[in-house]
């Protein structure tokens, strides 16, 4: 239970996050809010012809856009040496395709954003995690309030949590007993950390790996990317097919006359996930205030 204090605290911290999620979807999105699912026009379940992460759908937009010339460049997430991971532009459909799967790691792609609008590039797209959406969202904030002419589309990807990469190459080594940097594509689907390597597979539930779970992650409370103009993940459609949010103009343009095969996605399961989220990150807020408060309260009873 919060006290008086942390409550007043949270209440604060929710209005105002509340106020600038508001702008931001007043100025960038469009259609009708769900409490946990955020603002959206459309949702389903696809499958592209790219042999993506799931459904290869964020892959199969971004070269649709760079052909039909909707951006000039796409900002990925490309795997390094072992299982590390860098923001990297993609300036053509072989660099897209490069960059397919997912790095299960925070990285952050929007300072690559602000260099790309320092060098006055016109029309960007971004492929993030909902952190950097909202960041990215800051940025696009900034070149309006300026009426700059410059373009950015957002793809956001669903996320409950992200992975230290040192932390996690640590815990696979001591469950599993192989090295993660010699993967050739991991995998989470229905609590299961997946790991595939040599035509092998090896798993472990995803809630063993809390160790090495970003400190960060716990306190975020947005799993679907709620800002994005298209969100994507997993949760929410079979094996080998992506859930699809449409949340803009710009997400509904995007995808018009993409080759893909649909189907209805789960809702409820996104909804799950979505709350699970939220409540992991108050009760995180909740406890980090009132360690706060209880170490100022012993200072004070010291001096
Ligand atoms: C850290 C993380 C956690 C995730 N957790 C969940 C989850 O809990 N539930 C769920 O349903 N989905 C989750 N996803 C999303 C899911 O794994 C897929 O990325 C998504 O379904 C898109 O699949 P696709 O086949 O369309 O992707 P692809 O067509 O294979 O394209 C993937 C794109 O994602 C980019 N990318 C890869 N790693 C990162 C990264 N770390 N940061 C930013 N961009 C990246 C690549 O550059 C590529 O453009 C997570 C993604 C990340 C990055
Ligand atoms: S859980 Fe939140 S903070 Fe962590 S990587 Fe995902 S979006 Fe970013």
């Amino acid at each position: 239970m919060a006290d008086d204090r942390t409550e007043k605290t949270i209440e604060k911290y929710r209005n105002y996050k509340a106020q600038d999620e508001a702008k931001i979807e007043q100025e960038f999105l469009k259609g009708t809010k769900n409490e946990n699912l955020g603002v959206y026009c459309d949702i389903f379940s696809a499958k592209s012809g790219v042999d993506g992460q799931d459904g290869g759908i964020v892959t199969a937009l971004l070269v649709k856009g760079i052909k039909e010339g909707i951006f000039d460049l796409a900002i990925v997430v490309q795997r390094k040496e072992g299982y590390n991971a860098e923001a990297v532009v993609a300036e053509n459909v072989n660099d897209v395709m490069a960059a397919r799967g997912t790095k299960y790691l925070r990285v952050r792609v929007t300072p690559k954003l602000r260099e790309l609008v320092d060098q006055g590039k016109k029309k960007i797209a971004i492929v993030c995690t909902p952190c950097e959406v909202r960041a990215a969202r800051k940025i696009q904030q900034t070149l309006k309030r300026n009426s700059s002419n410059q373009e950015v589309t957002i793809l956001g990807l669903f996320c409950f949590e992200a992975f230290n990469g040192a932390k996690l190459k640590e815990e696979i080594k001591t469950r599993l007993g192989v090295d993660i940097d010699k993967a050739e594509k991991t995998q989470i689907r229905k609590g299961k950390f997946i790991m595939h390597l040599k035509g092998k597979e090896y798993s472990c539930k995803v809630r063993d790996l809390g160790k090495a779970v970003e400190k960060g992650c716990h306190y975020c409370d947005d799993f679907s990317a709620q800002l994005a103009d298209i969100s994507v993940g997993s949760v929410g459609s079979q094996s080998g097919y992506s859930t699809v949010i449409v949340r803009s103009e710009a997400g509904k343009k995007l995808l018009e006359n993409l080759d893909i095969a649909k189907e209805d996605a789960e809702k409820e399961e996104i909804i799950k996930l979505s709350r699970l989220k939220k409540q992991r990150a108050e009760k995180s807020f909740v406890s980090r205030l009132q360690s706060t408060t209880t170490k100022n309260q012993k200072r004070i009873d010291i001096t």
